[in-house]
């Protein structure tokens, strides 16, 4: 059974390895103080695991997709059987309450038992004579073995995003999770040790720099999969350059939800107080900028901040009433104050919320800021906290203008029953999801990513399949 005890053990080559190399002190949110200590995996260590999953590559990439399939469902089987474990640890290291950190889980499953399914019908073009006389067939191939990068704010989740995918594919993989949040990553990387050859899974500690880095340098490693914020996308994007590595990335988000005159306030207003907020706002597809007609707009901002004045800070990590845990971390907390600060000396009004809990651990209260500018920084840069602020748009063009008018492209929303303007929005929405009528909902079957600067590449459904692998044409020509 899976302890709940910090272990910051490595996994490579199958074998737990004890921290070497500087330590990184791993804090909890809830009270700040140290939980556990990780090693910061240099160079020499990231080479170690990249030489490891090369030794595991070319059996698991010969292993049947039958065979992926079935490993798969033991891995989802074994994460199912450790929920509890689990969702303590990830609650422990994220400041997640325990309560939302174990709705993750079955979450986590499903995408690992969609994978393990979608192993199985990988589909190509029909071979067929394109030259008179010989046959032209494409294969799908596994890349080789593939760096995976993770943030801090689903460790887990993104883990399970990336890992069964490109193991369902035939990948081997090197995976390092947040430097802030490894706990429940290493957790399954042991509970797969009896599950996978080894080898095929790898995963190392460290910061962004050196280790990081290291595995997108490395001439090992064949595709680079990271999430995280777009400065570190663009640093992972230049280096992969210099070896020509593939490269997926999964950015920051800004989400716009328009919400137009005949969408009813009161549905809206409890949708976006969980949209808003889930995660502590720490979350990419966050519903972080409300556009609002302006025949509603009075309505829904009294509507969403009763709303948001009785979401509850959680007392303690198993608090069941704790609607949001505290940010991730000290300097998480100064940034997200920083930008309520500046919108407040812009001239904006914060109508509740607005400061740091008055509490250990690293709280801050669920806010909404009206009154903020289009070009504002609130408006414009990702806050990545519980802070929702909410626009006037004069007419359903400038809501779409105002929508589409940031770097990101993650995802978006719009609140109307009026089909036309609804199926007109889906359309010059410029996101990689758009919800008609809710936002959040992110099925394993479709597939989720950003354009503009919330970068390129699809993770879930057949697409992510498809980006962990390679494609060949083979023509045989009979003599
Ligand atoms: P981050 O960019 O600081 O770190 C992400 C990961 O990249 C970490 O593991 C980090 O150690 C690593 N890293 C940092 N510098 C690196 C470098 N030079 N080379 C290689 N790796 C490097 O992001 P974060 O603060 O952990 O997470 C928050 C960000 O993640 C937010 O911007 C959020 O929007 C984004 N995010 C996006 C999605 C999505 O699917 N689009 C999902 C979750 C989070």
């Amino acid at each position: 059974m899976l302890s709940t005890e910090p272990d910051c053990r490595n996994l490579v080559g199958g074998e737990l390895l004890a921290p070497a190399g500087p330590a990184i002190p791993v804090a909890s949110p809830w009270t700040g103080e140290r939980i556990a200590e990780a090693a910061c995996a240099g160079p020499e260590a990231v080479d170690g695991a990249v030489q490891a999953a090369r030794a595991g590559l070319d059996a698991w990439a010969a292993t049947t997709p039958k065979d992926r399939s079935e490993r798969l469902l033991a891995i989802a089987a074994a994460v199912e059987a450790s929920a509890d474990e689990l969702a303590v640890l990830e609650s422990l290291d994220v400041g997640k309450p325990v309560a939302w950190a174990r709705d993750e889980i079955p979450v986590c499953v499903d995408v690992l038992r969609y994978f393990s399914g979608a192993a199985r019908v990988l589909d190509g073009a029909a071979s067929t004579e394109y030259v008179a006389g010989s046959t032209s067939v494409l294969r799908r191939e596994p890349i080789g073995v593939v760096g995976l990068i993770t943030p801090w704010n689903y460790p887990l989740l993104e883990a399970v995003w990336k890992i069964a995918p490109a193991l369902a594919a035939g990948n081997a993989c090197v995976l390092k999770p947040s430097e802030l949040t490894p706990l429940t990553t290493l957790a399954v990387a042991r509970l797969t040790r009896d599950l996978l050859p080894a080898g095929v899974l790898n995963v190392i500690t460290g910061d962004g720099r050196p280790t990081g880095e290291a595995i997108v340098r490395h001439a090992g490693v064949a595709m680079v999969s990271m999430t995280g914020d777009v400065a570190t996308g663009r640093a992972v994007a230049a280096t992969a350059a210099e070896t020509l590595t593939r490269v997926h990335l999964e950015l920051g988000g800004k989400a716009p939800a328009i919400v137009l005159e005949d969408a009813d306030c009161e549905t809206v207003a409890d949708h976006i107080a969980v949209a808003g907020f889930v995660n502590g706002g720490q979350d990419c597809t966050a519903a972080c900028r409300l556009i609002v007609a302006d025949a509603v707009h009075d309505e829904l901002l009294d509507a969403l901040v009763a709303r948001v004045r009785g979401l509850r800070l959680a007392e303690a990590a198993d608090d069941p009433e704790g609607d949001l845990g505290p940010l991730v971390s000290h300097r998480q907390r100064e940034r997200v104050a920083g930008f309520v600060a500046r919108a407040r000396r812009a001239g904006a009004r914060v109508l509740t919320g607005g400061r740091a809990a008055d509490r250990p651990g690293f709280f801050f209260e669920p806010t909404v800021v009206a009154g903020v500018a289009q070009d504002s920084e609130i408006v414009q840069n990702e806050v990545f906290g519980p802070v929702v602020t909410v626009q006037r748009a004069a007419s359903f063009e400038q809501a779409i203008a105002f929508a589409n008018d940031v770097r990101y492209g993650l995802a978006s929303s719009i609140w109307t029953n009026d089909l036309a303007r609804a199926t007109a929005a889906s359309r010059r929405l410029e996101f990689g999801t758009v919800w008609v009528n809710d936002h959040l909902p992110t099925p394993s079957e479709m597939p989720f990513g950003g354009f503009g600067a919330s970068g390129y590449g699809k993770e879930l459904s057949t697409e992510a399949l498809r980006e962990y692998t390679r494609t060949k044409h083979v023509m045989t020509t009979a003599r």
